[in-house]
C-alpha cells in the first residue's frame, strides 16, 4: 500500500487527489494539510483517517483539534506544522497541492525526508527549482509533475534520451480573455476573470491563466523539471485544451498527450508512476470533435508570458521577484482593490527595482521574496 501526505488537501488538486485515492482503494492517506478551511479538513479526517493534520492558521488549527477531539489525528500548526507533515515517517510521497510559494520549505524538507513528490505546486519550483532539483537529485527522490503541460511532456518524454529531444511545445487555452484588446481588458472585473474556458480551479492560478502569468511560470517549471534551456521551449494557444503539451525530437517526430480536462489524469499517473490504472470520466470523441487549432500566443497584451521570460533570462533571483510581486497583485485583484492591467504594472515595477542576485540560497530567495511585497505596499 503507498502511502501519501497531501499539501494543500482542501483545494482544487487537493481535493482531486483525494477523489483518485477514494477510486482506487490502494492509497493510504497519511498526512493533510490546509490553511485555514478546517470544515472541510475535519470531513476529509474523518473519511481518510491520517496521522496527522497540519493547518498553517494557529486560531483555525486551535479549532480543528477541538473538532476532532475523539479520533486519533494529530493536528499540529504554523510552518514547523507543515514541515512536521512533509518529513513525516509514515508517508513516501508528498503531493505539494498548495498554492504559492509558502511551498517552497516543505518541499525541501521532504525531499531531504526522502519522500517523492507529485508536484502540483508550480511557484516553488519557479522560484527555488535551482535549488530543488540537484536537492532532489542528490536525495534520489522523484519529481513527478501533476501540472498537465508537464505531465504530458513527461509522458511524451518517456524513456526517451534527452539528447534525442529538439524542443518542448507547452500548449496554452489562452484564457477567458483570448483576443481580447489592453483597452478591454482595463475594464474586466474579478468575475470575468474567474470564468476560465476549460478547466475548474483554484482562483490564483484562474486569474494567473487570464494573464498568461501562468504560461510563464509554466516554462520556468518545465525549463527547472526537464532541463532545457529557455530557447528550446515554445508556447503554443491550441484553445480547446485537448493536446496538453508536446515534444519535438530531433528527427522532427513530435509527440502529444491528449486527453479531456481532467486534472485526475496527471494527478493519478503521478502517483502510481510507472503504472497507467484505469480512470473513470469521458474520452476523447475525435468525431464530435472535429478540429482542433493552434495560434501564436498574443505576447504584446497578455504581458504576463513575456514578463516570465524577462525574469527567466535574468535569472538568479528574478524569477522569485516576478512571482512574489504577481502573487500580492493577484490576491489585490481577487479583493477588488487594483484593475486586472495592474497586476502587470506591479510585476514590471517589482522587476525593474530588483538588483539581481546570482544563484541566490533558500534566505536569499525568501528575503527577495519579502523585499518584493515590502516595496510594492511602501
Ligand atoms: P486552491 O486555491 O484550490 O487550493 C490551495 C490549497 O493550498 C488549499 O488546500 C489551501 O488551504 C492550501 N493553502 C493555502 N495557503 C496555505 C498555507 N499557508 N498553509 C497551508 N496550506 C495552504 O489551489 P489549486 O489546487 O488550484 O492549486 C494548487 C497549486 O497547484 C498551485 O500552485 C497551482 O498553480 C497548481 N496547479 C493547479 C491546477 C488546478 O487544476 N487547480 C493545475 C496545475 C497546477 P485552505 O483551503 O485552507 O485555504
Amino acid at each position: 500500500m503507498k502511502r501519501i501526505a497531501i499539501l494543500g488537501s482542501t483545494g482544487s488538486i487537493g481535493t482531486q487527489t483525494l477523489e483518485v485515492a477514494r477510486a482506487n482503494g490502494d492509497l493510504e492517506v497519511v498526512g493533510l494539510a490546509a490553511g485555514h478551511n478546517v470544515n472541510l479538513l475535519e470531513k476529509q479526517i474523518r473519511e481518510f483517517h491520517p496521522k496527522l493534520a497540519a493547518v498553517y492558521d494557529r486560531e483555525a488549527a486551535k479549532e480543528l483539534r477541538i473538532r476532532i477531539a475523539d479520533t486519533d489525528t494529530k493536528v499540529a500548526d504554523g510552518m514547523e506544522g507543515l514541515l512536521e507533515l512533509s518529513r513525516m515517517e509514515e508517508s513516501g510521497l508528498l503531493v505539494t497541492a498548495i498554492v504559492g510559494m509558502i511551498g517552497i520549505r516543505p518541499t525541501m524538507e521532504a525531499i531531504r525526508a526522502g519522500k517523492d513528490i507529485a508536484l502540483a505546486n508550480k511557484e516553488t519550483l519557479v522560484t527555488a527549482g535551482h535549488l530543488i532539483m540537484p536537492l532532489a537529485k542528490e536525495c534520489h527522490v522523484k519529481i513527478l509533475p501533476v501540472d498537465s503541460e508537464h505531465s504530458a511532456v513527461f509522458q511524451a518524454l518517456h524513456a526517451e534520451e534527452h539528447k534525442a529531444v529538439s524542443k518542448l511545445l507547452i500548449t496554452a487555452s489562452g484564457g477567458p480573455f483570448r483576443g481580447k484588446t489592453k483597452a478591454e481588458l482595463a475594464a474586466v472585473t474579478v468575475k470575468d476573470a474567474l470564468k476560465h474556458p476549460n478547466w475548474v480551479m483554484g482562483q490564483k492560478i484562474t486569474i494567473d491563466s487570464a494573464s498568461l502569468v501562468n504560461k510563464g511560470l509554466e516554462v520556468i517549471e518545465a525549463h527547472h523539471l526537464f532541463d532545457m534551456d529557455y530557447d528550446r521551449i515554445q508556447v503554443v494557444v491550441q484553445p480547446q485544451s485537448v493536446i496538453h503539451s508536446m515534444v519535438e525530437f530531433i528527427d522532427g517526430a513530435v509527440i502529444a498527450q491528449l486527453g479531456t480536462p481532467d486534472m485526475r489524469l496527471p494527478i493519478q499517473y503521478a502517483l502510481y508512476y510507472p503504472q497507467r490504472r484505469v480512470l473513470s470520466g469521458d474520452r476523447l470523441d475525435f468525431a464530435s470533435l472535429a478540429r482542433i487549432t493552434f495560434e501564436e500566443p498574443d505576447v504584446k497584451t497578455f504581458k504576463g508570458l513575456p514578463l516570465a521570460l524577462d525574469a527567466a533570462k535574468a535569472g538568479g533571483s528574478m524569477p522569485t521577484v516576478f512571482n512574489a510581486a504577481n502573487e500580492l497583485a493577484v490576491r489585490e485583484f481577487l479583493q477588488g482593490n487594483i484593475g486586472f492591467l495592474s497586476i502587470y504594472d506591479w510585476i514590471e515595477k517589482a522587476m525593474a527595482h530588483h538588483q539581481v542576485i546570482a544563484n541566490p540560497d533558500l534566505d536569499e530567495v525568501l528575503a527577495a521574496e519579502q523585499e518584493t511585497y515590502q516595496y510594492l505596499t511602501a
